[in-house]
């Protein structure tokens, strides 16, 4: 046994780039929605780790598959393939539309590879001047420099020299801005299925059907960014399910690995054909452990009941910020999809979801917000019913404490 010197927050600050803000507790436990911390504080977790932690804290599901793994092979590298890889490839493929995978780390390399075969595909079958991407306000992509330049809040992409190239954005949810923006040059159009950093905003079934419309008519791609969305969030397997619409590439991460670090960029077999040998890669993509935690997480979350689960979970959840709303009036609207959920607030409590936040925290509950006016909920996909309504109860006394300050 190692025994473990405690640290504490103030650490961060001498050690850690200053990137984050993180919070003054730090959680050192957790099992299914619940995580402890530091001083053996307990916390309902209603944020889900970021809409990573799709089975809970240390589902034993997880921790048997990484435990078994562990004891057998932990990396290879690509100059061979592994089990593990080659198993959840071709599950994931029986999943959805794609025949063909490729392994990251994260959503943001998955993203990447997306990216950079789409222009690829675009070289090798039309030439360089098809080069244009196409993407939206208020998107999120990841933090490498082409996902941040494709992503679009300057906040994120400004201030670091120049960008690459031919990227543009327009509104969400506006297809005449598409469709007079697109053209013979453009490459592909990428977008989130629900918009997640950006606030919670689903997209109108006439808008993703004219995206799609659109891409044929120019033969461009549709890239669907599905990190969040995806491995079951909005009750669907990938959201695209869900709303008649197929891309031509979808990547996912959070929700995949559970928890575990893993990324993958989904396409057909005509598509794949144009990263050929040497053209894309990565070290750790595909890597037995993280690929063996992912193959047992969408094993559980495929299963038809889970999914039935996340719709029914949505209606508690649903009804439970109705009844909050109705004594503390400070939601103007509870949107977003399955377990992928927000609440804006009201005119009179814009720039406040923070406070909310850190309100939360101090009862006891763990949860998020997307930008300064929304709330966002990411729970476990199978939380259990009695910490929906702890966690409601949590969240209801912080909120009547800010109320009743006003
Ligand atoms: C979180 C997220 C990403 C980035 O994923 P990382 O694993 O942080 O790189 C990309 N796209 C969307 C839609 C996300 O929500």
């Amino acid at each position: 046994m190692t025994t473990e010197q405690r640290v504490e927050r103030n650490l961060f600050d001498e050690v850690m780039v200053p990137c984050y803000s993180p919070m003054a507790e730090i959680p050192v436990r957790g099992s299914g929605a619940r995580v402890w911390d530091q001083h053996d504080r307990e916390y309902v977790d209603f944020a889900g780790g970021i809409a990573v932690s799709c089975l809970g804290h240390c589902h034993p599901i997880m921790v048997n598959a990484l435990k078994e793994q562990a004891d057998k092979l932990w990396h290879l590298s690509n100059v061979l393939t592994n089990e593990p890889a080659l198993r959840l490839a071709k599950k994931l493929t029986e999943l959805c539309f794609a025949d063909k995978v490729f392994f990251a780390n994260s959503g943001a390399e998955a993203n990447e590879a997306a990216l950079k075969l789409a222009r690829r595909y675009a070289v090798d079958k039309f030439g360089t001047e098809k080069d244009q991407i196409i993407a939206f306000h208020q998107g999120f992509h990841g933090r490498t420099f082409f996902t941040v330049t494709v992503g679009g809040q300057e906040a994120y992409s400004d201030g670091f020299g120049p960008k690459p190239q031919a990227v543009t954005h327009i509104p969400y949810n506006d297809l005449s801005a598409l469709a007079e923006i697109m053209s013979e040059k453009t490459c592909a159009v990428m977008m989130e299925p629900l918009q997640g950093e950006g606030g919670l905003v689903s997209p109108s079934v006439e808008f993703v059907q004219g995206v799609r419309e659109l891409c044929d008519k120019h033969q461009a791609l549709l890239i669907f960014d599905e990190v969040q969305t995806g491995n079951g969030r909005t009750g669907d397997f990938y959201a695209y399910q869900g709303l008649g619409v197929t891309p031509d590439i979808l990547t996912t991460a959070k929700s995949l690995g559970g928890g575990f670090p893993i990324g993958a960029m989904l396409t057909t077999t005509e598509l794949a054909a144009h990263l050929k040998v040497g053209t894309h890669g990565s070290t750790y993509g595909g890597n037995p452990l993280a690929c063996a935690v992912a193959e047992a997480v969408i094993d559980e979350v495929s299963k038809p009941e889970v999914l039935a689960g996340v719709k029914q979970r949505e209606q508690w959840f649903r009804e439970g910020l109705t009844a909050i709303n109705a004594k503390y009036p400070i939601f103007a609207e509870i949107r977003g999809k399955g377990l992928l959920l927000g609440a804006s607030l009201t005119d009179e409590w814009q720039g406040r979801a923070r406070d909310i936040l850190v309100q939360a925290g101090k009862e006891g509950l763990m949860m998020l917000v997307a930008g300064t006016n929304v709330v966002r909920f990411t729970p476990s996909l199978v939380i259990e019913k009695a910490d929906i309504d702890e966690g409601m109860a949590r969240l209801e006394r912080a909120i009547a404490t800010l109320y009743n300050a006003e």
